[in-house]
């Protein structure tokens, strides 16, 4: 299912979701879910990409270089990457080959290559060079998945954009802010709740959230949000969500089985999803 797209404004809103059938109920109100995320974003003051870039195309060939790699090592790869090829027509002329070396120390180094130049040909002749400032034009390209089309939408080019990876995914499904194991309806589900200019930022401050305290074994006694959080057993100011939560995880698991997939439950078992930066190498 494609994204919904608003031409005069840019602006690339979340799909309900990959299946026909609406996402399952998010266990917490709109209302508290910006009260969480404003709350988080207090504790995680300043929170962004930790990638470094210049412009759009650096961001788009950091973002693809970070699958299965920390941002660290991909800052460590990039400066002499952008030298050898900064811009997309440079990077265009290229052969796979050529790149290996360069980006070797961020793994997976010869199917990365393929999709960097793979990428820069695209935007080269589909884009006069440009990357597109479009969700639905940047998931086109070779190598870009929704991901880190978002990633570069919300930080580069000023358009909103919500980011899923698999802290996001794990962070907003202990709280009750999502309810599902699909990154796409997970998008919709934070994006309904939140103003799309909350987006991005959104997204990143979970992100550290989920790296600083909701690690996949969560220090809880350390979270300021666990009085919300459904799986530390709070809540408490949010009475629907003790009755949507059963029924959410119940949803989700049909959902689940019916793509396929397995779900497993979020609050008793904690948050194993698939890791998406395995399952997604190609298209992030
Ligand atoms: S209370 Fe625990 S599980 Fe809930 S968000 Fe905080 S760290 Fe994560």
């Amino acid at each position: 299912m494609g994204s919904v797209h608003v031409p005069n404004r840019g602006l690339a809103l979340p799909v309900r979701s990959t299946s026909s059938k609406p996402g399952p109920a998010v266990p917490h109100s709109a209302a508290v879910t910006r009260r969480i995320v404003r709350s988080l974003e207090r504790d995680h003051p300043g929170a962004t990409t930790e990638l470094v870039y210049r412009n759009a195309f650096e961001l788009l060939v950091a973002t693809i270089l970070s699958a299965q790699c920390t941002d660290d090592r991909v800052n460590q790869a990039t400066p002499g990457l952008f030298a050898r090829y900064p811009t997309p027509d440079a990077l265009a002329r290229a052969e796979p080959e050529e790149l290996e070396g360069l980006i070797r120390a961020t793994g997976f180094f010869r199917a990365k290559s393929r999709s960097l130049v793979g990428m820069a040909r695209a935007v080269a002749e589909r884009h006069g060079g440009d990357v597109p400032a479009d969700l639905t034009a940047l998931v086109a390209l070779p190598g870009v998945g929704r991901k880190t089309a978002n990633v570069v939408l919300g930080h580069a080019l000023g358009i909103p954009g919500l980011p899923v990876d698999r802290h996001v995914l794990r962070v907003a499904n202990r709280l009750g802010i999502a309810a599902s194991n699909d990154p796409v309806v997970v998008e919709h589900q934070l994006g309904a709740a939140l103003p799309p200019g909350r987006w991005t930022l959104a997204s990143d401050t979970l992100i550290l959230h989920g790296r600083r305290i909701c690690k996949p074994k969560p220090l809880c006694d350390r979270c300021h949000a666990r009085e919300d959080c459904l799986y530390a057993g709070g809540a408490a100011s949010s009475p629907p969500a003790h009755r949507a939560a059963p029924r959410a995880r119940g949803a989700e698991t049909a959902a689940a089985k019916t793509r396929g997939r397995k779900t497993r439950d979020v609050k008793t078992r904690g948050m194993k999803t698939r890791d998406m930066k395995t399952t997604d190498m190609k298209k992030r």
